[in-house]
């Protein structure tokens, strides 16, 4: 997708502050941190969003587990605890139309939504 803001940062066109990546994910800094940690596990595939999911790319999301396994390790948030995030859609509040999960960390988050 060449008008979408991630696959820019994953081709290197846009710069981003890489936390860790790999053959088929990378995970940057967000750019408005909602929280003293923020980083976003992006797939290196254009894939809209979850409800974009299917039998032909349902993998990606064991490998975007593993990445966020291998994130909260290098961030050193792995024991504390941290929240995942995935907004899809208009009523999700997605505002970048390319799959990604939020890791939130580095503070205790005592308010819920659910
Ligand atoms: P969404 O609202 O779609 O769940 O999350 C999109 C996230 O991408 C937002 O938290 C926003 O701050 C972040 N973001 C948008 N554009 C850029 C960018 O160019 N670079 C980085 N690092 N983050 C971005
Ligand atoms: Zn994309």
């Amino acid at each position: 997708m060449s008008d979408c803001v991630f696959c820019k940062i994953i081709k290197g066109e846009i710069p981003s502050i890489k936390v860790y990546e790999n053959d088929d994910i990378i995970v940057f800094k967000d750019i408005n941190p909602a929280a003293p940690i923020h980083v976003l596990v992006v797939p290196k595939v254009h894939i809209e969003c979850l409800e974009a999911l299917n039998q032909d790319n349902i993998d990606v999301v064991t490998k975007i587990h593993a990445a966020i396994l291998e994130t909260t390790k290098i961030l050193g948030i792995n024991t504390d605890g941290y929240r995942v995030i995935v907004n899809c859609g208009k009523n999700g509040g997605q505002t970048v139309p390319h799959l990604h999960y939020h890791i939130l960390g580095g503070a205790e988050f005592g308010e819920k939504i659910i």
